[in-house]
């Protein structure tokens, strides 16, 4: 049997309805369905009048549904429940249909299923969707997986929902085969977390250095919006910060427990950069902040230790501490994407998938909760130099972060100096002064290993692998 359904989407919580809505809204007819048939019928009653929806009640009408070759979206709850909507809609369907899974995949298990399916002939496509709820109605980032020849039929529809650059390029490409788009995703996901520790930290220092109230902290906020930081997370943080509890009348800020959750993405980020050996440092200072915000106890009994109180400064110095704020933030958060673009194009080289980081900037400047005028910037880094070796080796951002640099130096100073912990600022500093070294102290670190382990180490004047033996009992 041939449906009229160009799409369909199982799965309708609130980011799958809201997909839905947004295929609906752009001319495509869309089959709806979902485990509890509760929410198909609710979608239909609520939104019907928004688009044409083809509700099914079962995983045999949803399937009969589709035209071929069938395009079903799967928006469910990422893990186990992905597979078992797998198993039940896979023995429905025939060569050539394309399952796109839309959830939060790890990129491992999409590989995995991206495997198995294509033995059967069935396309299976990972893909990352960023811009949370609003963004999966009004417009996401989407970044697609799987198959050149599933986007070739899967693409023009993507493209059809998706958010709009300013040049008004549509945010989605494929950005390579099998687990290539969940990667992607993933490293978008450890990018944010570092996006907001920094911003965090920049709070920080502003609130108990400058001692500017969260109000003030907004209106600079707001200002840093209208610059070089202009950027949806600045955006959103002034909103918060410019909040007002209404039960106490405090900054609302200020009623919030001081313990940061996570689902796991910023994690996934890490582990995967520690095996490829990416040195992300930023993403997994900004997990371990969070992760460190949450140990209730051991802060508590940590809190008598002593250190400077930070004595805030007066008016005319601080408004020179938070211009230098503002250095530091800018300079950091050039770190940061320097060190996710670099876990990008080394998942790419390691799993063969030949992405091009200019393309992924492009699809990340619009939709996605990381979108900024600055990554207009790095895609034209990128689309000048394919083969940049790293994001500090654009001309331009060098440039950039050498003239932070002095004001980026003094707020890491000052913060040791106040006690104000600076995890991401200070990470992004010590990855900079790294790479530009001429000589680090791992040559100590090999002499070390040799030592107790006899692990040799290379020589800067000869080829070869060289062990010494070294005096004393052991
Ligand atoms: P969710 O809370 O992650 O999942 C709820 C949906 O999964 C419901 O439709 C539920 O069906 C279904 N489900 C759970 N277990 C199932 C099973 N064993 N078999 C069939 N269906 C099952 O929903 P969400 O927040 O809309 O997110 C959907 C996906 O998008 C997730 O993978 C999430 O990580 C990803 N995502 C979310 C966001 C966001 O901002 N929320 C952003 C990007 C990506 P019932 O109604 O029957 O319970």
């Amino acid at each position: 049997m041939n449906g009229t359904a160009q799409i369909g989407v199982t799965g309708l919580a609130v980011m799958g309805r809201n997909l839905a809505r947004n295929f609906a809204r752009n001319g495509l007819t869309v089959a709806v369905h979902n485990r509890t048939a509760a929410r198909t019928r609710a979608l239909v009653e609520e939104f019907g009048g928004e688009g044409a929806f083809v509700a099914a009640e079962s995983a045999q009408d949803f399937v009969a549904a589709l035209e071929r070759p069938r395009r079903l979206v799967i928006m469910v709850k990422a893990g186990d429940a992905t597979d078992a909507v797998i198993d039940e809609f896979a023995p429905l369907l025939d060569e050539g249909d394309v399952i796109i899974d839309g959830g939060n995949a790890h990129f491992e298990d999409t590989r995995r299923r991206e495997r198995r399916l294509r033995e059967r002939g069935i396309h299976f496509v990972g893909v990352g969707i960023s811009g949370g709820e609003e963004g999966a109605l009004h417009g996401p980032s989407i970044m697609p997986g799987g198959s050149a020849e599933s986007y070739a039929s899967l693409g023009p529809l993507l493209e059809r929902i998706a958010a709009t650059a300013p040049d008004g390029t549509p945010c989605v490409t494929h950005v390579g085969p099998d687990g290539a788009g969940h990667f992607v995703k993933m490293v978008h996901n450890g990018i944010e977390y570092a996006d907001m520790q920094l911003i965090a930290e920049a709070y920080h220092l502003l609130r108990a250095v400058a001692g500017y109230s969260p109000a003030r902290i907004a209106e600079t906020f707001r200002t840093w919006n209208t610059g070089r930081l202009d950027s949806y997370l600045i955006e959103i943080t002034a909103e918060v910060l410019a909040q007002v509890d209404a039960a106490t009348g405090l900054p609302f800020v200020d009623v919030v427990a001081d313990r940061a959750e996570q689902k796991g993405t910023g994690r996934w980020t890490v582990q995967i950069a520690l095996d490829l050996g990416v040195p992300v440092s930023g993403i997994a200072e900004a997990v371990f902040a969070r992760s460190l915000s949450g140990h209730a106890a051991l802060r508590e009994a940590s809190r008598g230790l002593p250190g400077p109180s930070a004595e805030p400064l007066g008016e005319e110095e601080a408004d020179r501490f938070a211009a230098r704020v503002e250095q530091a933030l800018y300079a950091s958060k050039i770190v940061s994407y320097t060190q996710g673009f670099h876990q990008v194009q080394a998942g790419s080289e390691a799993h063969g998938w030949g992405v091009d980081s200019g393309a992924v900037a492009s699809l990340w400047r619009a939709g996605c909760i990381i979108r900024a005028a600055f990554l207009d910037r790095i895609r034209g880094a990128f689309e000048a130099q394919p083969d940049l070796p790293s994001l500090l080796s654009d001309k331009q951002f060098a440039e950039e972060i050498g003239a932070a640099q002095d004001d980026w130096r003094e707020v890491v100073a000052a913060a040791a100096r106040k006690g104000v912990p600076t995890p991401g600022f200070s990470a992004a500093l010590a990855y900079y002064d790294a790479l530009r070294s001429e000589r680090l102290p791992a040559a100590l670190t090999q002499g070390q290993r040799d030592f107790f382990g006899a692990h040799t180490y290379r020589r800067t004047d000869r080829e070869g692998a060289f062990h010494t033996l070294w005096g004393g009992d052991r």
